[in-house]
């Protein structure tokens, strides 16, 4: 992203810089029209002071743009992904997919994460991976027996038979795919 603007724009540069070329080579009336507002020629002329003012500072406005274009990457890389915000976003949500700032990360409620909350969601994470682990080993010792008791007979079936079979609690959270 930051190399194509830097490319494009060292591209600009360079075609303005050869059409300025050819344009004070091949147009010599238009030359010496140029001459004058660069202040070439004719120095006491009324662009001198411009050059000499704040036509010299056109350079420092280029490093100024391109410090400011590096920050402004900076910051869209960092900051929070809710529309129109600009905190720092450090709190992925969704597995990573978002960085949010603490207002808007969904599991916060709008409030600095409190003890309690680290707590409380530090021990929903083990849970969740526990069960899921839990699941996984269910699954490989299902699949193990399979051969044994039916010899194939419900080949596609077979994944989603732990569900059916291992409790009627998940019953009203619909089947584990
Ligand atoms: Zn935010």
């Amino acid at each position: 992203m930051k190399w194509r603007t830097t490319i494009i724009t060292v591209g600009l540069i360079c075609a303005a810089a050869a059409g300025i070329a050819l344009w004070v080579i091949h147009a010599r009336p238009v030359g010496h029209w140029l001459e004058i507002h660069t202040g070439t020629v004719n120095e006491p002329g009324p662009y001198y002071g411009f050059w000499s003012g704040f036509g010299s500072d056109l350079t420092e406005f280029a490093v100024i743009g391109t410090i400011a274009t590096g920050v402004y990457q900076l910051v869209r890389k960092y900051n929070c992904h809710y529309p129109g915000c600009w905190r720092v976003g450090n709190h992925p949500a969704a597995g990573g997919q978002f960085s949010l700032c603490y207002i808007h990360h969904p599991d916060y409620q709008g409030k600095k994460p409190t003890h309690e909350l680290i707590q409380r969601l530090h021990r929903e994470h083990l849970e969740r991976q526990a069960a899921l682990l839990g699941g996984f080993h269910e699954i490989r010792e299902h699949l193990a027996d399979k051969p044994a008791d039916a010899n194939g007979v419900s080949g596609p079936g077979a994944p989603t038979a732990p569900a059916d079979s291992s409790g009627n609690t998940q019953a009203g959270r619909g089947r584990w795919k």
